[in-house]
């Protein structure tokens, strides 16, 4: 029988409760679980890939195509295996079925009221992974804090799980925070008290408390904790301020926090975890051998989450090269031609990023011109690799009206516009181009090179597309299309070949890198930087020399 793992939050937000979830399915699946993690998000949005990065962070898209919460990018990273739709749950979706069966008159006669029906659908959801025996172990994790007006339904619909279930088979970690006040030097456990309390007040208590916290707890404090919080003493876990995400899973297996909820799960412990692979990973991102400043263009940079993925798969590429990748922020709307030198010279590379919408596009241009022109390594992603058309078109081919139709829909060379199937469509929501295709590659192409294959599979999210009106142009000019769609003959992947390294690419590689699997793309670009820079030092001014030549 399956078991169940929710995954609370309490006093405040940000406290890294998608982290502490992926790190737990980690250690269990190291444990040999069948583990995988859901989010429950409570607000009304059917999902979030209306929201805007400002109130959401980055939208996370999965394989079957779902836009989804970020955090369901940290589980992916972390577990190194795909989620779905059905991962990610938000109260709108509930609420839309709800309503779409009461239309149907599924509920005929009656009242349709949180309790029992939408906490039954919430139950439901909950459960749905966990049919058909796939997992042992579906964790949950709940968005916003208890205590919240819209988290009610869902304490309640765990409240119930457990009841029905029994205590062994339906688990509460409740994340908290120990803050620490520094005139008085201590550790306070009185939020934490509060945060128990309230909920359970609801009826529900954690059965395991993980303390956030910048000091460690002694052991008399977490005596105190987990007297005042009714859990035993032992599921008491602290979790210190970590210099990375990715030494949580062994801060949380150090304090047992996976043999704990086994414990009590009443599961064995399972084999030994064998984290070799994850640690090897550890030791060259904590111990670089050398280090590169990559420029990262867009316009949501002031905001860390708006480019999560990204800055992930920057990470993992970065240890794959034993090498510290350094992001710097580069805002695009403050990027004009006349700053751009002053802003540019000193990167070793430069990305630029997906978006939407017209604001800060000139800036990005100009950021593509300078990495063609000065053969600095560049990466575009989604809008990056379209915009990486427009000038090309403007500054190569001469067509100085080149632009994208999303940004000037009257251009005459409209050398990226709207795929046909995007045309009639008048919803927002969920109805861009999304989730994994097929793309075939050119056999001789760097991306063919990199990926080690002609034929890939990446994950995309867009209404608009290379006009293929340009493609003969574009190719003898010296910018070629080397990955298209076998089906549609969209182009996915642009290269030129004159150039050390410029990939464009329409898809999101950046959805896909895994602590195990990092990126080839993002692994090969974090290359071509650590070489660009030597070119700089003046170290191997050959090989900057052949591959200018061989291009
Ligand atoms: N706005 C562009 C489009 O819709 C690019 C989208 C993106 O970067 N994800 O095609």
């Amino acid at each position: 029988m399956t078991k169940y793992i929710f995954v609370t939050g309490g006093v405040t937000s940000s406290l890294g409760k998608g982290i502490i979830a992926a790190s737990l399915a980690k250690l269990l699946q190291a444990r040999g679980y069948r583990t995988t993690i859901q989010k429950f998000d409570p607000y009304i949005n059917v999902d979030p890939g209306t929201l805007n990065p400002y109130e959401h962070g980055e939208c996370y898209v999965t394989e079957d195509g779902a836009e989804t919460d970020l955090d369901l990018g940290h589980y992916e990273r972390f577990l190194n295996t795909y989620t779905s739709q059905a991962n990610n749950v938000t109260t709108g979706r509930i609420y839309q079925y709800v309503i779409n069966k009461e239309r149907e008159g599924a509920y005929l006669g009656k009242t349709v009221q949180v309790i029992p029906h939408i906490t039954d659908e919430i139950k439901r959801r909950m459960m749905l992974l966990g049919k058909d025996n796939k997992y042992d172990i579906v964790i949950t994790e709940l968005g916003g804090t208890v205590g919240d007006i819209e988290s009610l339904p869902y304490v309640e619909a765990v409240r119930q799980m457990k009841w029905e279930m029994g205590d062994e088979n339906a688990l509460v970690v409740h994340l908290t925070l120990i803050p620490y006040l520094k005139a008085a030097k201590e550790l306070k456990t009185k939020p934490t008290q509060h945060s128990v309390k309230m909920m359970s007040e609801h009826g529900l208590n954690p059965d395991v408390l993980v303390c956030r916290t910048e000091e460690p707890l002694y052991k008399d404090l977490k005596r105190k904790i987990a007297l005042f919080c009714n859990v035993t003493q032992d599921a008491v876990i602290e979790a210190l301020d970590a210099d990375t995400i990715y030494g949580v899973p062994l801060e949380m297996m150090r304090e047992r926090l996976d043999e704990i909820c086994l414990q009590k799960l009443n599961l064995p412990k399972g084999t030994e975890p064998d984290l070799s692979k994850w640690k090897e990973f550890l030791n060259k991102l904590r111990y670089p051998k050398s280090k590169v400043t990559i420029g990262l263009i867009g316009k949501y940079v002031e905001l860390q989450d708006a480019y999560k993925s990204i800055l992930e798969a920057l990470i993992h590429a970065g240890a794959m090269n034993e090498c510290k990748v350094e992001v710097r922020n580069i805002h695009s709307e403050l990027l004009t031609p006349e700053n751009a030198i002053e802003k540019l010279h000193n990167l070793d590379a430069i990305l630029v990023a997906p978006g939407f919408g017209s604001r800060g596009i000139e800036g990005k241009i100009h950021a593509i011109r300078y990495a063609r022109e000065n053969k600095i390594p560049f990466f575009g992603i989604c809008l990056g690799m379209q915009m990486a058309c427009v000038e090309f078109a403007r500054n190569v081919l001469g067509m100085s009206k080149a632009h994208s139709t999303e940004m000037n829909p009257d251009t005459t060379e409209s050398v990226i516009s709207m795929m046909e199937e995007q045309k009639n469509i008048t919803q927002m929501g969920g109805t861009m181009r999304l989730g994994s295709y097929d793309c075939e590659l050119t056999p001789d192409s760097k991306a063919s090179s990199i990926y080690g294959s002609t034929h890939i599979t990446e994950r995309h999210r867009h209404r608009y597309e290379f006009n293929n009106e340009f493609y003969d142009a574009f190719e003898k000019a010296g910018m070629v299309p080397v990955g298209k769609n076998p089906k549609t003959g969209l182009v996915e992947i642009v290269e030129v070949p004159s150039h050390p390294f410029y990939v464009g690419v329409q898809f999101h590689p950046e959805y896909k890198s895994t602590v195990e699997n990092p990126h080839p793309l993002f692994v090969a670009f974090v290359k071509a930087a650590k070489e660009a820079q030597e070119r700089r030092n003046g170290h191997s001014h050959m090989v900057y020399q052949n591959s200018v030549a061989e291009g």
